[in-house]
């Protein structure tokens, strides 16, 4: 399934999580890299990696994971990004590209720029792309095909660099695009992360019903309930390190939220049906577009069938 010649001569994947294993296999599939370095703080993910064949590299190492690297994907838990960063830096090669796959931007460049070594690129990117599982045996290579993959380099990046890193992603399938870190975090605040701050609000406001009503919510949750329970199974740290690292993105869009649900409040107070009805016209036009543009499937209930 390769398409040409590896983007990148030696990937160093660190963190073999969901993206961090979905990225390894991809660019093995696909011919992104010629050869594929794994490293993981955790001795079981480690040994994982090693079972399932992910990687060339899986000593464990740093030094022998980054020698001879020229792209370096840290693949970990937002606020650990620094911290990652910083651990890694001795053993960054000289022209190497540092990436990594952050669901929050502007944080992420504040962690990491001040400890990229000289002569090192950092060019954060965020595949717009995952699933509510975590871990090794959790990732998959079609990952990332009809995704968006969006990269905030720096003011001042080397054009060529950026494209080079642009081509890796296209060749899972990614479509790219590149905008500021903070205009990032503000699209995914409220295309993502409040979403997700929503489904694990009402998930909680029916795990405080009664006992009796709780059991229903179970037994009933087909009609709605259950889609806001697969988002709310999303990994705890992964999530708690978004909401901290996005705060103020997430607050803002939050008092848009709740302004928009007072006015919806009223107007079911009021009896307005013309108003629910233009109001939910519009946004089933929304799924639609959503659709049209290849960003999910058409099929009734999500395709899962009537089985
Ligand atoms: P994951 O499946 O939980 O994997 C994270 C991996 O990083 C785990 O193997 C974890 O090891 C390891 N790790 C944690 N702290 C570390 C450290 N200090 N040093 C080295 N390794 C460390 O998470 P994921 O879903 O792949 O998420 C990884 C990144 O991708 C996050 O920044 C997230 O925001 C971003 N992202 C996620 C999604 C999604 O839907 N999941 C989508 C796009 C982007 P342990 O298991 O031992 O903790």
């Amino acid at each position: 399934m390769s398409a040409g010649a590896p983007v990148f001569d030696k990937l160093a994947l660190v963190g073999l999580g969901l993206i961090g294993s979905s990225i390894a296999r991809a660019a093995r599939e696909f011919g992104a890299a010629r050869e594929i370095a794994a490293l993981d703080a955790s001795p079981e993910v480690m040994a994982r990696v090693r079972e399932l064949g992910l990687a060339d590299e899986a000593s464990g190492d740093p030094a022998k994971a980054l020698k001879g690297a020229d792209l370096v994907i840290l693949c970990v838990p937002v606020g650990a990004s620094g911290d990652v960063a910083g651990k890694l830096a001795p053993f960054l090669e000289k022209g190497a590209v540092l990436s990594d796959v952050g669901s929050v931007k502007a944080s992420v460049v504040a962690q990491v720029a001040p400890m990229t070594p000289e002569g090192v690129a950092f060019i954060p990117a965020h595949p717009l792309a995952g699933t509510e599982f975590s871990g090794p045996d959790a990732g998959f290579a079609s990952l990332f095909r009809n995704r968006w993959c969006i990269l905030t380099p720096q003011d001042g990046e080397d054009p060529a660099r950026v494209a080079r890193l642009a081509a890796f992603w296209t060749r899972f399938g990614a479509r790219v695009e590149s905008m500021t870190p903070q205009h990032h975090d503000l699209v995914l605040a409220v295309t993502s992360h409040l979403p997700h701050l929503i489904a694990y609000n009402i998930v909680r406001t029916a795990d405080d019903l009664g006992e009796d009503t709780r059991s229903e919510v179970i037994k009933f949750s087909a009609s709605g309930f259950r889609d806001f329970t697969r988002i709310a199974a999303s990994d705890p740290v992964m999530w708690r390190d978004i909401f901290l690292n996005n705060r103020e993105a997430v607050l803002e869009m939050l008092g848009r939220f709740n302004e928009d649900l007072s006015e919806l409040q009223r107007m079911i107070r009021r009896g307005d049906g013309e108003g629910l009805f233009e109001l939910f016209t519009r946004t089933r036009a929304i799924r639609r577009s959503i659709v049209e543009q290849g960003q999910d499937t058409d099929a009734a209930d999500f395709g899962r069938g009537r089985s």
